[in-house]
């Protein structure tokens, strides 16, 4: 453990600056430069771990029913807000 200051580089906006073991704006091994970044850190986690809760609740059935339709993966992540990695992996796990 160093007490001297480490320079670091925001997670949110890449800017460098110095931080130490104590510095209070870190999430795990993530590191930003002021509250404002943490804040806005946390914002864009909550909204991913809300984008991954709505894929739960809409049915597996209903994506794929949606590809069978011939939509396109990419018009289904956009309409559940999820990657199209997401849509591609249900495509394969249905065969559709
Ligand atoms: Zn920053």
């Amino acid at each position: 453990m160093s007490l001297f200051p480490t320079e670091r580089k925001c997670s949110v906006c890449k800017k460098a600056f110095l931080g130490w073991e104590e510095w209070r704006y870190r999430r795990d091994d993530k590191w930003f430069c002021s509250w404002g970044c943490l804040r806005k850190h946390d914002k864009k986690a909550r909204a991913n771990r809300a984008n991954a809760r709505r894929l739960d609740r809409m049915e597996r059935s209903e994506v794929v029913e949606l590809l069978r339709k011939g939509t396109s993966p990419q018009r289904i992540a956009d309409q559940v807000g999820v990657s199209v990695q997401a849509i591609m992996y249900y495509k394969q796990k249905a065969g559709a």
